[in-house]
């Protein structure tokens, strides 16, 4: 039996970045990677001495519309601390895989773009973090810029979120009026550095606002100015306090320029000092503390075709609790499999001996070929243990994928298989009929799945209508009520990738019909792996 070594689990933070496209969160990865001497991205990692991924048109399709759209794990180290951030698609369209990746992070930083403020996407975000009570930091990022009034800012995160907020420092300035950064509850002041690009300097503890070194930085009218914005900004608003935070409950704001380095450091310190360390993780029979001896963890997301020599699939798995060891045997309690574990992928450490373990919040890369699934759980010992809120979600576009080339109808299966393991789509196989259906829950998802068909396996595909407009997993506590209904319906009935039951509405108004009139099925638009 191992036992996982609690000071190494309070010495984790395992967190996403929320925000709106352009909103900054790619800068500040790469500040946060930067300050914490980065180690390396998860991406790369399997690249290590083979060839580079070979950029695919999907890859293009980020660029030329400037989003990501996959999701990673990058790691950092700072002051004995392990970071483990995990990226987060920024676009709607991914709103499933990022809701997936947010199953996975003990707490998050949301970026606001100070020009902007709380955008819709934000917005979406933040209620999936709330759905779960993680707690989040808040970034007002680009202070550099002219901006929204600070108090603007602050009021609107508390009225729409309805969320206490505690700003924790405070902008001197703005635009090019910037003159530094104000830290509210420590005192001390951060200015520019003096060179051209006006990126942070040096931080100067003072003795208060009154202190005279204070004038060499900001001109005595703004002083003034600053003087009664700082009384305003700590009188005005709750005063910051980690337990309610922890709590999902009140949000701190740091103001802050990724690009000119304003802010980040104190974001890391901020996330080390009051960011929860790995937080119990829902679970059938009960939630799984990070303490518990034997290892366990989830699969929240899986990625095919890393390398594209190699057809195998990287299945991204948190750990729960125990201390994870190379070459331990988990078992995967849906199918009752035993997987040996013996080339994990780690993303924590330069160091090859420390690698060949890891803790509860860690993530860890296995290789399979298509035995792991997005929702499983694997267990080290007897006990079933049920990881859940993992869900998919029911597609909201289905369509019928035509094949340019016939002969390539084999190929054009495994493909769909794939991408169906990696949760990009959802694939239905019709009761009647041969064509496959495949489900996506935004536009973009079809884009990118024509790319990678292309790119990955030689196989050009369009899409056609399908008939059906909208599909839910049908189930019933009575098997023979379902059996009926199955086998009434037969036309509109498919299996999802699992074998589960789905039934195809042609629209809204059937689908609501259906459920109306059959009481003894039960019609559900997520469906967790069971
Ligand atoms: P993402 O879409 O949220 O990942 O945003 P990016 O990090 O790609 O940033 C979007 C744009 O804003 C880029 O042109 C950045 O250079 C710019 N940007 C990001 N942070 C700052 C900042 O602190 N100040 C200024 N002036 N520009 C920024």
């Amino acid at each position: 039996m191992s036992t996982a070594n609690p000071s190494s689990i309070n010495q984790r933070r395992t967190f996403a970045i929320i925000s709106h496209p352009d909103a900054g969160k790619t800068t500040l990865t790469e500040k946060l990677l930067l300050f914490g001497g980065a180690i390396h991205l998860a991406g790369e990692v399997r690249a290590r001495g083979q060839n580079r991924r070979a950029k695919s048109d999907w890859m293009k399709i980020e660029q030329q519309r400037g989003i990501s759209v996959t999701s990673s794990v990058m790691t950092f180290e700072r002051n004995g601390i392990t970071f483990n951030l995990l990226d987060t698609p920024g676009h709607e369209d991914f709103s499933e895989d990022t809701y997936r990746t947010l199953t996975a992070v003990d707490s998050a930083v949301m970026v606001i773009d100070a020009a902007k403020g709380i955008e819709a996407q934000t917005r979406k975000l933040f209620e999936v973090c709330r759905l779960r009570d993680v707690p989040i930091i808040t970034f007002i990022n680009k202070v550099d810029r002219e901006g929204r009034d600070p108090f603007a800012l602050i009021d609107e995160i508390a009225d729409m979120l309805a969320l206490d907020v505690a700003p924790l420092n405070w902008p001197v300035g703005q635009g090019g009026q910037f003159r530094g950064l104000w830290d509210l509850r420590k005192s001390r002041f951060t200015a520019p550095d003096g060179s051209d690009s006006r990126s942070a300097g040096a931080t100067t503890q003072m003795s208060g606002l009154d202190d005279p070194r204070l004038a060499d930085y900001v001109p005595a009218d703004e002083l003034a100015h600053l003087q009664e914005q700082a009384e305003l900004a700590l009188g005005g608003y709750s005063e910051f306090d980690p337990e309610l935070y922890r709590a999902g409950q009140l949000t701190p704001v740091l103001f802050g320029s990724a690009l000119k380095d304003f802010g980040v450091e104190a974001l890391i310190d901020a996330l080390a000092e009051y960011a929860p360390a790995p937080r119990p993780q829902p679970a059938l029979p009960e939630a799984v503390s990070p303490d518990a001896p034997l290892v366990s963890g989830f699969i929240f997301k899986v990625q095919a075709n890393m390398n594209p020599q190699h057809r195998d699939r990287i299945a991204f798995m948190r750990i729960a609790s125990g201390k994870f060891r190379r070459g331990m045997k988990l078992r995967q309690v849906a199918t009752g499999k035993v997987i040996a574990i013996n080339s994990p992928i780690f993303f924590f450490a330069q160091d090859r001996e420390i690698a060949d373990e890891a803790f509860p919040g860690d993530i860890i890369g296995i290789p399979n070929h298509g035995v792991l699934r997005v929702g499983d759980s694997l267990v080290e010992g007897p006990n079933d243990i049920t990881f859940t809120g993992i869900p998919n979600f029911a597609p909201e576009i289905l369509r019928r994928v035509k094949l340019g080339d016939p002969t390539k109808s084999k190929q054009l299966r495994t493909a769909l298989t794939d991408m169906a393991e990696e949760g990009v789509t959802q694939l239905f196989r019709p009761m009647i009929g041969s064509q496959w259906i495949v489900g996506v829950v935004g536009q973009l998802q079809l884009e990118v799945l024509i790319s990678r068909l292309g790119a990955e396996y030689n196989v050009a595909a369009g899409f056609e209508p399908s008939p059906f407009d909208t599909a839910r997993w049908i189930s019933a506590e009575d098997p023979a009520a379902l059996k009926t209904f199955i086998d009434t319906n037969r036309g509109a009935i498919a299996e999802d990738r699992d074998g589960a039951p789905v039934f195809l509405a042609r629209d809204q108004w059937e689908l609501n019909y259906t459920e109306q009139r059959e009481k003894a099925v039960k019609f559900t638009a997520t469906r967790e792996r069971a």
